[in-house]
């Protein structure tokens, strides 16, 4: 069996615990305005033209982004860095895009990983249909759980999705106690409203099991990227939030009792 992955990132150490390694998959149902992996969406692999400079003199050069890998291949990579995993209590991560929407090759990894003793971690959207969930939440360690807009209009606007399936699989995952820890990208304007965090500290309140959080900063690192994809980049302009705005922010998720990261 093969999968379209777009990048691996070795000795990761925002991705969940220890040292890891982050496989990126291709192909996302989500359109995020602030999305810092443009070419992570689409599911198919995408041509594009990179542009190098040498010497004053700019030279085009087409590359593809996403490359079909099989189960077998992908391992051989993973069990590369094993050592680190081991000494370092980490693991591997698959992230996106979003990877459940290629969940019978994310399920293929995951068996491989737990029959060598690999922890996994999933960092996912949470969009997908409760089947999936389920069968993934068997296999899988740990997820990296996003939450990003608690209200429907603006989840919608914003993501190009509805946010009740995410909700009713995150409760799904708490109430079989799986191991999440959830992530709240902060993005100025959109998701760092007061009403949005307040309905977000609300529904954490309502879990039983989940008690952790990351808050990963918004940054404007992507801008070239969506230059390189021809996409329209929505968030052009925004100024990432300071260093003390995200502090304040830790300080309030911590109030209602969760540990609170920042970064990721
Ligand atoms: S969920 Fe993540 S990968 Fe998908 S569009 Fe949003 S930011 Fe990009």
């Amino acid at each position: 069996m093969e999968g379209i992955i777009f990048d691996i990132k070795h000795f990761a150490v925002h991705d969940g615990p220890g040292i890891r390694q982050t496989i990126f998959l291709k192909g996302c149902p989500l359109s995020c305005w602030w999305c810092h992996n443009p070419e992570s969406q689409d599911p198919k692999p995408e041509k594009f033209i990179r542009i190098h400079k040498l010497d004053g003199q700019e030279y085009k050069k087409e590359e593809t982004a996403g490359y079909q890998i099989s189960v077998g291949e992908l391992f051989t990579i993973i069990q590369g860095d094993q050592i680190f995993y081991e000494e370092s209590g980490g693991g591997v991560t698959f992230s996106g895009g979003e990877p459940l929407m290629q969940y019978e090759f994310l399920a293929e990894m995951l068996k491989l990983c737990k029959m060598n003793h690999i922890h996994t971690c999933i960092d996912t959207t949470g969009y997908a249909s409760l089947k999936i969930i389920e069968k993934i939440a068997l296999l899988a360690d740990c997820f990296l759980f996003d939450l990003k807009l608690m209200n429907h209009k603006s989840h919608q606007k914003y993501t190009g999705v509805p946010v009740e399936r995410i909700l009713n699989n995150l409760r799904w995952l708490d109430n079989n106690q799986a191991n999440v820890v959830l992530r709240f990208p902060v993005i100025p304007g959109i998701t760092d409203t007061t009403k949005n965090i307040g309905e977000i500290k609300s529904f954490i309140q309502t879990l039983q099991n989940i008690h952790q959080i990351d808050l990963l900063p918004y940054h404007d690192v992507a801008n070239g990227k969506y230059e390189r994809f021809h996409k329209e980049n929505k968030m052009k302009g925004t100024r990432p939030l300071s260093d003390r705005e995200m502090l304040n922010l830790k300080l309030e998720f911590e109030a209602i009792g969760l540990k609170v990261g920042i970064g990721g």
